[in-house]
């Protein structure tokens, strides 16, 4: 990340100004991304020499001064990749989602950046695939430090295969630090399992706020796992740390209805971690959108 008075700024948001100023043109995101993936001064993939790179005519690729013919590739593997959409449109898609505390829908990128409906849904869903890659490293607890769970539901759900709407069981939660949302598919909690194994370290002290969401995330007997996570059932339900998760879930339904007046079964998971990006930080005063632009993980291109 290039030194700027922008990024030692105690902001949230980032203004279009600043983003104008930051990357007026295509060209600027794609050295942004060139700099963010290789660093300063990228080695050459042929001999090892740090070199100097320049542009290739209007490709998205970059040359060495050193040897003839090597190449970086900087949108390879990014959410980027393969895309016909310049990058600065994609950046400033990008700002809106993390400007937004509502969310941003395929309709209101379609028509902001004057593209079509079905690039606009291909888009959205590759820049929460990239949030979600982001935060993926994210875990709860530590060994004795207590992890608090919430359960809710969210209403509106169409699952594909079924075409009816229904309601999805989710659990939220969090420590003193973080927080996360998951998804119980078809409300089987054998399923929650694998979702807790994933997101909190072993040894944490799971704290239920409700005994009934406890009975069912350890029915099934599963040794393991519940040797893995102590548990416990909080005495009183109203405790500020189960509150701020329940606001939380709050915030999520909110953002979620904003955009969507009933949602797929299968994207919920991509709500969700569009949300909690921009929440989390948020919460801690982060400027969301250059998290966002931070970094540029390989994403999973089968989603
Ligand atoms: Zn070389």
């Amino acid at each position: 990340m290039p030194h700027n008075p922008v990024l030692a700024r105690n902001l949230t948001g980032l203004s279009i100004t600043e983003f104008l100023h930051l990357f007026p043109d295509s060209d600027a995101c794609l050295r942004h991304i060139l700099h963010v993936k290789y660093g300063d001064q990228p080695a050459c993939p042929r001999c090892g020499k740090s070199s100097r790179w320049h542009r290739v005519g209007k490709t998205q690729s970059f040359a060495p001064s050193c040897c003839f013919g090597a190449r970086i590739h900087p949108l390879t593997n990014t959410l980027f990749a393969k895309t016909g959409i310049p990058l600065h449109k994609w950046f400033y898609a990008i700002l809106h989602f993390c400007n937004t505390g509502t969310g941003v829908g395929a309709v209101f990128i379609s028509r902001h950046l004057g593209i079509s409906h079905a690039a606009a849904v291909r888009m959205a869903d590759r820049i929460r695939a990239h949030f979600r890659r982001i935060d993926s490293q994210i875990r709860l607890g530590g060994v004795g430090e207590r992890v608090y769970i919430v359960e809710t539901t969210m209403k509106n759900v169409i699952d594909p295969v079924v075409g009816s709407r229904h309601s999805m069981r989710l659990l939220i939660a969090g420590d003193a630090r973080d927080f996360c949302i998951l998804a119980i598919p078809k409300g089987d909690f054998r399923s929650a399992r694998a979702l807790l194994e994933e997101r909190v370290h072993p040894g944490s002290v799971l704290v239920f706020r409700d005994a009934a969401t406890s009975r069912k995330v350890f029915s099934y007997r599963n040794p393991l796992f519940t040797k893995t996570f102590p548990r416990e059932v909080g005495p009183d339900p109203y405790d500020s740390a189960f509150m701020e998760l329940s606001v939380t879930l709050i915030r999520l339904k909110l953002f979620v209805i904003s955009n969507h007046v009933w949602i797929m079964s299968r994207n919920i998971n991509q709500y969700i971690s569009s949300f909690e990006f921009v929440y989390r930080r948020n919460k801690t005063g982060r400027i969301t959108f250059l998290d966002a632009i931070g970094s540029f993980p390989s994403i999973d291109r089968a989603r």
